[in-house]
């Protein structure tokens, strides 16, 4: 380290403020100038700030929903709900009782007014005996048909 202002080079030095300017200076130097005491430079505030952000990683999970059979409610599981009911005889109100439920859903079900969660579903199912999913039809593939024997080249006519 030098002095800043007689150059001499200096294991120690002492800042100090002349003229408004503050330089640091050798011992011998420092009487020129206001000898100024070092605000205490902290980083440490900066590496908690760091410690913290470094902290707060999220645990992204992700759900990765597998659905290899895919089955979905049947379009008419309200008719299959009242038919299986009346083939059981039971009236709505002796099937709701059955299942814990009030009669009310039943009625709902059986209106098409209400979906059977999968839990209200698994409980018919099983009272009535009956199949309330459907397994997803892939959309068929038409069959192109075809023309047979034609090639492009029998549509292509000679002048
Ligand atoms: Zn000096």
């Amino acid at each position: 380290m030098n002095c800043e202002l007689c150059g001499k080079e200096t294991s120690h030095t002492v800042t100090v403020n002349i003229e408004n300017s503050e330089i640091e200076v050798c011992e011998a130097c420092k009487s020129y100038g206001k000898e100024v005491f070092s605000k205490g430079k902290s980083d440490s505030s900066q590496k908690q700030i760091l410690q913290r952000i470094r902290s707060k990683k999220r645990t992204s999970s992700k759900t990765g929903l597998d659905e290899a059979d895919k089955k979905e409610l049947a379009l008419d599981y309200s008719e299959r709900i009242e038919r299986a009911r009346i083939e059981n005889d039971f009236t709505q109100e002796e099937l709701a009782k059955k299942i814990n439920e009030k009669k009310s859903v039943i009625a709902k079900l059986e209106r098409s007014d209400m979906r059977p969660s999968d839990d209200l579903r698994k409980k018919l199912e099983k009272t009535l005996d009956i199949e309330l999913m459907e397994k997803i039809e892939s959309t068929p593939t038409k069959k192109t048909e075809g023309s047979d024997g034609l090639t492009i080249g029998d549509l292509i006519e000679d002048g």
